[in-house]
């Protein structure tokens, strides 16, 4: 009995060390499995962030589309509807006004050409579907969804992308070169523009030395640049 009651004594220290033991493991493999599952729930949240936004689309996107209204553009005095897709971007430099660095100074830009072309040249509106300002961003021309007067034989069928400034002999700063490819990706992302556009310089089109030199040697080495076949 002694031995007996001795034995089941024994049995019971040895089981509330091994209830202890077990607590221990027990407890502490809960406070893994909740370390785990939240980093396990972190994840997908993470890889959400990642997925989302420009990367999928192959464009940046960290320029602002000015729009008309914002710019002050006068009503033009007709217009022709675009639909497209278009088949080609024509490249272009304004030569004057020159490289424009601040919202304010890009918009001024923006309406001065606009009272040239309309005035001087009697156009209903500035001839360009858009524009890429010194201070990194785009400005809206005729847009889209009209026909532009830029280069003739090829209005009816691009879009007319101008960096405003004299790149004859400078280059662009960087960031205007990088928002221009980067305009062109989103307007094909968008549908605007075919997936298979090519990309012409002015002068190719016509007698001009439209986009400048400079501008026209780095616009070669861009995607769909083609030569006149
Ligand atoms: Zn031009």
């Amino acid at each position: 009995m002694v031995n007996a009651a001795g034995s089941v004594g024994n049995t019971t220290a040895a089981q509330k060390l091994i209830l202890l033991v077990n607590l221990l493991l027990f407890g502490a493999g809960n406070m893994f499995t909740s370390i785990e599952l939240r980093e396990a729930a972190a994840i997908p949240d993470h890889n959400d962030t990642a997925a989302t936004g420009d990367q999928i689309l192959g464009y940046t996107r960290n320029w602002r589309l000015i729009t008309r209204a914002e710019w002050g553009a006068r009503t033009p005095t007709s217009v022709a509807n675009f639909t497209g897709p278009a088949p080609y971007v024509i490249l272009h430099h304004s030569y004057q006004p020159g490289v424009c660095r601040t919202e304010d100074a890009c918009k001024a830009s923006m309406r001065s050409m606009q009272n040239f072309h309309m005035n001087s040249h009697g156009w209903p509106d500035i001839g360009y579907s858009f524009a890429v300002g010194g201070d990194g961003n785009v400005y809206e021309g005729r847009g889209y969804d009209v026909v532009g007067a830029h280069a003739p034989n090829y209005n009816s069928r691009s879009i007319g992308l101008l960096l405003i400034g004299n790149f004859m002999e400078e280059l662009p700063p960087a960031p205007m070169l990088q928002v221009a490819q980067d305009f062109i990706k989103y307007s094909m992302e968008e549908g605007h523009l075919r997936d298979d556009y090519i990309l012409h310089g002015h002068r190719q089109v016509r007698n001009t030395e439209c986009p400048g030199d400079a501008l026209y040697a780095v616009i070669k080495k861009w995607p769909h640049w083609q030569d006149l076949n």
